[in-house]
């Protein structure tokens, strides 16, 4: 591993369960290495999301954002914050007769669109 590549998983491990987005990793590893290039970030986020190694999750309106946890799981959208929950594993199940024929179903990705309380709380 790169000491980029490790900076950058300790950034987006150091980000908890936020689910960053890029810029907001690269903000993060550039504490550790105050030379490293968004390039740099981006480049490794999505070999690493390519790999399996970190989790990409696309949002409908913004960058991509990603997780340290690869364990099975989907997630939340708050419309207004933008904040990212987690959902608890097993939320998706497809049934085989729901795959479209000839098709062979390697992963789901859900992203329920909510408001969270907090924002509820402030409209
Ligand atoms: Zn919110
Ligand atoms: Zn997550």
């Amino acid at each position: 591993m790169t000491i980029q590549r490790k900076v950058i998983w300790n950034a987006l491990k150091a980000a908890g369960k936020t689910h960053p987005n890029a810029e907001t990793i690269y903000r993060l590893a550039k504490e550790e290495l105050p030379h490293i290039s968004m390039g740099t970030v981006y480049r490794n986020l999505s070999d690493m999301s390519a790999k399996g190694e970190i989790l990409r999750i696309p949002v409908m309106d913004g960058p991509d954002r990603f997780d340290w946890d690869i364990s099975r799981h989907d997630h939340a959208v708050c419309r207004v914050c933008g904040r990212l929950f987690d959902l608890p594993a097993g939320v998706t199940y497809i049934p085989d007769r729901c795959v479209p024929k000839g098709c062979r179903l390697l992963d789901t990705q859900l992203l329920l669109q909510c408001i969270c309380t907090e924002c509820e709380e402030s409209t």
